[in-house]
């Protein structure tokens, strides 16, 4: 069982003349093993930044406020202390690094979470079998680490991260952007294998509805101006893919 709680949190970004701007207006919510929890909202509300505040991007300063995964400070923690922890955060643009492949990356992170590296054979036969769950051709394993990756090929990856890490609380963000449907079918399948496993927590940002055909949340809330202004069960996303954000964003004026 985990619980990953986040109380009040207010987050800053950037330091130009203009001073840092608060994205992030008190923010509270809380995601336990075994549900799945939507985060929607208009584009610029600030979904992005509470992703990267909670994977400790040193971009986004958190100014007030508490993360903690089963009581401990997930704000006082490194990056690798946090996926440690068994925080997954998938970013939203993955960083290219040449010259390393997909096979040592994933042996890299999952010595790092489980704090010992598998062995090779073990290791090779989990990750076959796992890119075998999500569609994924095996030559995949050799490519370099998000070079000339597609979209698609980017969130698969992700997913298979995912798989192969068995964090405890998941965030992922714009998982559904740049996917066509059989991709999208095949990530919404390995996230409800994940977030059905009982013991996982998922998070799951997205400014469109799409994923939620394939992903049932549990929970779903609006975001809009930095914080969460609404919240409901799955048949709040319904409303929002009929009606959209124009009764949240200020002025009704959406994007
Ligand atoms: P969303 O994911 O909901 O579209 P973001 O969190 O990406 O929203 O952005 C929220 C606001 O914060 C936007 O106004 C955006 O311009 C600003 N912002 C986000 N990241 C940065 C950054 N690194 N530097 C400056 N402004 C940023
Ligand atoms: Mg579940
Ligand atoms: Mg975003």
């Amino acid at each position: 069982m985990a619980t990953l709680e986040i109380r009040d949190l207010h987050v800053s970004v950037g330091q130009g003349a203009d001073g840092a701007k608060e994205i992030l207006r008190g923010v509270d919510l809380t995601v336990r093993s075994g549900e799945t929890h939507a985060i929607m909202g208009p584009n610029g509300s600030g979904k992005s930044t509470l992703a990267y505040a909670i994977a400790g991007h040193p971009k986004y300063e958190v100014t007030a406020g508490s993360v903690t995964l089963d009581g401990e400070d997930v704000l006082a923690m490194s990056v690798d202390e946090r996926a440690r922890a068994g925080l997954f955060l998938a970013m939203q643009y993955p960083v290219e690094v040449p010259g390393v492949s997909v096979s040592n990356f994933l042996r890299s992170a999952v010595t790092a979470v489980r704090g010992e590296a598998p062995k090779l054979r073990e290791f090779s036969k989990e990750m076959r079998q796992a890119m075998q769950n999500l569609s994924i051709d095996p030559a995949f394993a050799q490519r370099s680490l998000n070079e000339g990756f597609s979209g698609g090929e980017k969130k698969r990856h992700e997913i298979l991260q995912l798989e192969m890490l068995q964090p405890k609380i998941a965030v992922l963000d714009e998982t559904d952007s740049g996917l066509d449907v059989d991709a999208l079918k095949v990530v919404s399948e390995g996230i409800n294998r994940f977030g059905s496993s009982g013991d996982a927590g998922v998070l799951l940002i997205t400014h469109y509805t799409r994923i939620l055909r394939y992903v049932k949340p549990d929970f779903v809330h609006v975001f809009a101006d930095g914080r969460i202004v609404e919240a409901g069960g799955p048949e709040l996303a319904e409303v929002l893919e009929n009606e959209g954000y124009e009764k949240y964003t200020k002025a009704g004026a959406s994007l």
